[in-house]
């Protein structure tokens, strides 16, 4: 047969080498997926994942990253997302139809909060806050039309740790499915199945890709019904991984635990010296004594995300805040977290909860949160040291 270079390249017979085997899954890359003959391509099952079909149905890579997610959430079956927001979507749109209601913690990530208030919304999905801490609030919100709790710890932004088995059983007992953002606690944390939970979705982003450089999200479960309600929106929807990203998640995924619990150690020694600064109202933080759900976070948790906030005390104008976090050279601006780099981000939080902020009597002076990356927490407490005197003009 005659053959150009083009032909040559695109037929060349390289096989995976058999015999070879490495610390890291190769990485899989494909739109088609070839199959041997017409009878093998009409036997497969698109709906069947666990079977290559198409790419965007999953390669070796993305089922390999899929597995290990599900290991470390202590579930069975995961689908992988865009991104953590899609892998909420995702769940929300497996779950919920026309006249359905979901309700949200009033912590609750502020875009998913936003999903519900417009394309929810718009199909006829309506929503409503809880307040977390307060478990026989819930039991008293849950109606006929209730078919999905969210929950959150610790909560977006203001930090406070639900009392996770108290909200559940409130969920359980009415028969209504329960989804956790676990992104905080990464799997390590906690284990929300072992809680109870139905659905445990992750942002990958974050602590398991521990780059600051992939978006990903996953959803995780341990009933094989729920599961499958979920992989057929998923596939409905056209959603997928790049083989090159969940590569990247795959191989941030061994160190994982090691770099939560040193985020964790440098978090907790940073958000205590920041505690006990004369600038400093209050620091949110789970694991420190005194903090809002501060019980709930030590019957539930062995470890604590690397992130806190704090609110400055009330003398000093949101101008002075912003300066002190333009003053930071180690902690960066910008959003997400987990990542080596350590990260600041004022937070109008007035503006962004303004409910919350009447109801809880602690929530008022500037918040700026605190994403603690892996610098040698010496040189970050010497940063927060240096931009507290040059932008509130106090030093010890
Ligand atoms: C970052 C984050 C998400 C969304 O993840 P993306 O990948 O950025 O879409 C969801 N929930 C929580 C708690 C997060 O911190």
């Amino acid at each position: 047969m005659p053959r150009d270079t083009s032909t040559t390249l695109i037929h060349h017979p390289y096989r995976p080498p058999a015999g070879f085997e490495a610390p890291q899954p190769g990485i899989h890359k494909a739109s088609t997926v070839i199959f041997a003959d017409v009878a093998s391509m009409r036997a497969r099952d698109w709906r069947n994942k666990a079977a290559y079909t198409y790419g965007l149905h999953g390669t070796p890579t993305t089922f390999t990253l899929e597995e290990r997610i599900a290991a470390l959430e202590g579930g069975r079956q995961c689908v992988l997302a865009p991104s953590g927001l899609a892998a909420i979507a995702l769940v929300d749109q497996a779950l919920l139809a026309h006249g359905d209601e979901v309700l949200l913690p009033d912590n609750v990530y502020g875009p998913s909060r936003e999903l519900a208030r417009t394309a929810l919304a718009r199909w006829g999905i309506t929503h409503r806050l809880y307040d977390p801490m307060d478990a026989a609030g819930l039991a008293a919100m849950i109606g006929p039309r209730t078919k999905l709790v969210w929950l959150e710890a610790a909560g977006s932004v203001t930090m406070e740790f639900p009392d996770l088995t108290g909200l559940i059983n409130v969920a359980r007992s009415r028969g209504v499915t329960t989804a956790l953002d676990n992104t905080w606690g990464a799997g390590i944390a906690f284990c929300g199945f072992d809680l109870g939970i139905d659905i445990v979705m992750q942002a990958l982003t974050k602590f398991p890709s521990g780059g600051g450089d992939v978006l990903m999200g996953s959803v995780t479960t341990r009933d094989e019904a729920l599961h499958e309600r979920i992989k057929l929106t998923h596939m409905h929807l056209g959603l997928g991984v790049a083989a090159n990203d969940a590569e990247l998640v795959l191989r941030s995924l061994a160190t994982v635990a090691l770099r939560y619990h040193a985020q964790d150690a440098a978090g907790r020694q940073l958000a205590t010296w920041l505690a006990a600064r004369p600038e400093v109202r209050r620091v949110l933080h789970p694991a420190l004594e005194g903090a809002p759900g501060h019980d709930h976070w030590r019957a539930h948790c062995t470890a604590a995300a690397g992130l806190f906030s704090v609110l400055f005390d009330a003398r000093f104008s949101s101008a002075q805040v912003d300066r002190f976090v333009d003053a930071l050279r180690l902690f960066r601006i910008g959003y997400s977290w987990a990542g080596p780099m350590s990260l600041v981000v004022p937070y109008d939080l007035a503006a962004m909860r303004p409910d919350a902020v009447r109801e809880r009597g602690h929530l008022h002076g500037h918040l700026v949160r605190f994403s603690v990356g892996l610098e040698a927490a010496a040189d970050l407490q010497a940063d927060l040291e240096q931009a507290l005197a040059a932008a509130l003009g106090t030093s010890t």
